[in-house]
């Protein structure tokens, strides 16, 4: 299938190698020329616009930072929308939250295009290795329609139900996430701090009820986990402030509803405070380095 992809940064890039690793005829676009150049040489067809980039596609697929990107791609003057040809369905992959999708969806409708928004969950490294989870919002036709596509990428593919409710899916994980990422920041540091080695404590959560993503996976102690974002000096994977976004993302969605969300606050906070101290480009996992910086509990 010929496919528009547009958004190469340390998701994207890995996904759309995926695709052309799975055969499909790439079409892509970034705005930077690094990025074009390392899918070009994968075999990809660098797009000179978004116009070109759209020209013969069969779906168009965006992966970029937030909701702004989104809207300015799809929606905006020379954006994807004025060039794409009716009928081609358009699948958002960023997290830009219920509403934007929502929104981008009725424009897109209202050129002859289904839009469908497919948040992933797996960082990374599941989007390298092709095993990404994919919560998909669209009608039915749709997701059976992109689910051969998306399963290129990733190996959950879930129909979350109507559009934006794939955003509501991975807002409710990322929030979690956040959340998992501090405790565990927090237990690791106590430990340590204990004189507890940092493998072996590790090795204890992984295998007792305190287990989760953020330590048997990606723990925020350096050396734990190789290949994790922590034993690299914090750099690639999920930056501090995209994980901002999403829980300003998911706080947007708890005021509408009149949920609290006292945990999310102040995961907020912490992030917010570590953002503000020049770190937000660092992978989220960092915070365990703003732990070691605050005053101790009373
Ligand atoms: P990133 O910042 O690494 O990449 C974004 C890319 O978009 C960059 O290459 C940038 O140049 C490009 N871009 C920005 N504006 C553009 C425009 N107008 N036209 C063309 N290209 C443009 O971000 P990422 O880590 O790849 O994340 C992308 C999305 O996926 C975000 O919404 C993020 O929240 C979500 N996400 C990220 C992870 C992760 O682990 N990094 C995991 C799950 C979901």
């Amino acid at each position: 299938m010929k496919i528009a992809f547009i958004g190469l940064g340390n998701m994207g890039a890995p996904m759309a190698g995926n695709l052309l690793k799975a055969g499909h005829e790439l079409a892509v676009y970034d705005l930077d020329a690094a990025a074009l150049d390392r899918l070009a040489t994968q075999g990809a067809r660098p797009g000179a616009s978004l116009a070109d980039t759209v020209d013969g596609a069969e779906m168009v697929i965006t992966m970029l930072p937030a909701a702004r990107h989104v809207d300015k791609v799809i929606n905006g003057e020379g954006g994807v929308l004025g060039y794409v040809q009716p009928g081609v369905p358009i699948v958002d992959c960023s997290t830009i939250g219920p509403a934007t999708a929502r929104q981008l969806s009725a424009s897109a409708q209202a050129h002859g295009n289904a839009f469908a928004d497919a948040p992933v969950s797996g960082g990374t490294g599941g989007a390298a290795a092709g095993t990404l989870t994919f919560m998909v919002g669209g009608d039915e036709a749709l997701f059976e329609r992109i689910k051969p596509v998306l399963q290129c990428m990733g190996r959950n593919i879930v129909h979350c139900g109507a559009v934006g409710n794939g955003q509501v899916a991975k807002l409710c994980n990322n929030l979690l996430l956040g959340v998992t990422m501090v405790g565990v920041s927090e237990a690791m540091s106590l430990g340590t701090s204990q004189g507890m080695d940092a493998k072996v404590l590790a090795g204890i959560i992984n295998t007792s009820t305190g287990r989760c993503w953020s330590s048997d996976t990606y723990n925020p102690f350096p050396g734990v986990i190789d290949g994790a974002p922590a034993s690299r000096g914090y750099t690639g994977g999920f930056g501090v402030d995209l994980m901002l976004k999403d829980l300003g993302l998911a706080m947007d969605a708890a005021h509408e509803k009149h949920q609290p969300l006292p945990m999310g606050a102040l995961a907020q906070d912490l992030y917010q405070q570590w953002s503000s101290q020049g770190q937000g480009a660092l992978d989220f996992s960092s915070i365990i380095k703003l732990l070691a910086t605050l005053p101790s509990s009373p």
